[in-house]
């Protein structure tokens, strides 16, 4: 299963929207299967590479394979009576200006940025705003250089996607590190700089290189971690074998190293399918051999990996390879949902039924997980309470340090799918950092942390 044919002579070529006609891949498809992805990758992110199509897919199981599910975009993300205009307009060849209207409109009905992402986590160095960095949990600051904003494939679910549409005006990223090196030189309490994208293992060697080296300074000893979130191993493993500049890149992850800092290598990965690869399997023994750690986490997708199985032999795989099980995280509120989307009850009963079956040793993932505006709030368990069925919630990263490990409970709802839709329990009306968000939308109130000196004014919620 899965591993078909083996590329001989890798060699990383992209193919998007316009070379489907060329794909030999696609003739595997019905012509309605055909026109339906011509429409609904006019809206939505759509790349692949050979060793997706050639090493991951099994096209003897379309449309129902998981990594197909994963990279190609499917009929039922779009609202029926989009598709179906724009399927109309894909068959008559008509992809003019009103063809692109239709499309822009589907899009910003899409939710394209979830949790006031932009807006709130931005900090600033004298007052202006640093373009490319987040930074909302004390400890972590996430960069996003301008040259990886894209990936070797695309992900359906991915919340990013904005980026990847060329949607101008919902584009954010680095041009350089300059203001990220200032604005640490100004916060020891950083520790971990979080390099993400897009994906920052597109960038060349050399790039890459260029921004992580200034973060290894003396000066900014107090960083100690460089954590790369890629999903390149999953995608195009051969980046750490056989692309030129693959010894360069390996140099560099010793080099951090011998520093005194680690990297640490979030990988992506969504199935265990992309674990059983030889490809894969070589990449991260080099990778973990030039002193890497490399932890593990994905999103829950229904028509993906929404089953408990999946996930076991997932994580059995990673710690077979010497990799960490991490987060597992529900699918945010952006892009399309209803298609991906799994209720918390079901994401718990997948996310226990998959960590009751493996080792200790697996069992460093958390999950599952919401990546909300108060912070991760984990789905610990469904207990009944004074006669009172609940969600037991846990909040395990947190805007402000004295929440993180905070347990608070949330009326039971099967069909609830995100923190949004959950209801505090025991007859209270609110959860206990609803006062906070409101006043920090309000600009009354930011953590302890975060607070500059003209702005240390207490909430009084
Ligand atoms: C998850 C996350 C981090 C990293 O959190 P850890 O729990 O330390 O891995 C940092 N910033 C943001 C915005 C995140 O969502
Ligand atoms: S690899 Fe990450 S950033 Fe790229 S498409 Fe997938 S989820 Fe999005």
């Amino acid at each position: 299963m899965g591993t078909q044919t083996v590329i001989d002579q890798p060699r990383f070529r992209a193919y998007g929207r316009r070379h489907l006609d060329r794909l030999p891949e696609i003739n595997r498809l019905s012509v309605e299967q055909r026109v339906a992805l011509k429409a609904v990758s006019s809206v939505l992110p759509f790349r692949v590479n050979d060793y997706v199509l050639r090493e991951l897919i099994d096209w003897d199981d379309i449309p129902n394979d998981p990594i197909f599910q994963l990279t190609f975009p499917q009929a039922g993300m779009l609202e029926r009576a989009d598709l179906l205009r724009l399927e109309d307009m894909v068959v008559r060849g008509e992809e003019g200006e009103s063809f692109q209207r239709l499309v822009h409109d589907i899009r910003l009905r899409m939710n394209p940025n979830p949790a006031g992402q932009k807006l709130l986590n931005v900090p600033r160095v004298d007052g202006e705003r640093v373009l490319g960095c987040q930074h909302k949990y004390r400890e972590t600051v996430l960069f996003f250089p301008v040259q990886g904003q894209t990936c070797h494939a695309y992900c359906t679910y991915c919340f990013r996607w904005p980026q990847f549409v060329g949607e101008k005006d919902l584009r954010f990223a680095a041009r350089n590190t300059d203001d990220l090196v200032q604005y640490l030189s100004e916060h020891d309490e950083v520790t971990d700089v979080l390099i993400t994208g897009g994906d920052p293992m597109v960038m060349s060697s050399a790039v890459l290189r260029r921004t992580i080296e200034p973060l290894l300074t003396p000066s900014l000893d107090h960083i100690r971690s460089i954590r790369i979130g890629t999903k390149s191993l999953s995608f195009w493993p051969y980046r750490f074998l056989t692309d030129s500049d693959a010894d360069d890149l390996l140099l560099l992850f010793e080099d951090v190293r011998s520093r005194g800092r680690r990297l640490a290598f979030m990988a992506h990965f969504s199935h265990s399918r992309e674990l059983e690869t030889k490809a894969v399997t070589m990449a991260i023994r080099r990778i973990r051999g030039a002193g890497a750690v490399v932890r593990c986490q994905a999103p829950l997708i229904r028509h993906v990996n929404d089953k408990a199985e999946i996930w076991a032999e997932m994580w059995r795989r990673q710690v077979a390879l010497g990799a960490v099980p991490y987060y597992q995280f529900v699918e945010r509120d952006t892009g399309p949902k209803q298609y991906f989307q799994v209720p918390l009850a079901r994401a718990f009963r997948i996310f226990n039924g998959a960590y009751s079956e493996v080792s200790g040793l697996a069992r460093s993932v958390r999950g599952p997980s919401m990546s909300a505006t108060p912070g991760k709030v984990l789905v610990d368990g469904v207990a009944t309470i004074r006669g009172e069925k609940v969600f037991v919630l846990k909040m395990i990263q947190a805007r402000d340090p004295e929440w993180v490990n905070q347990v608070f409970f949330a009326k039971f709802d099967s069909q609830a799918a995100w923190i949004d839709d959950l209801r505090p329990a025991f007859g209270e009306h609110q959860f206990f950092f609803d006062p906070y968000i409101r006043a920090m939308y309000e600009g009354r109130w930011q953590p302890e942390w975060a607070q500059t000196d003209d702005d240390s004014e207490e909430l009084t919620a």
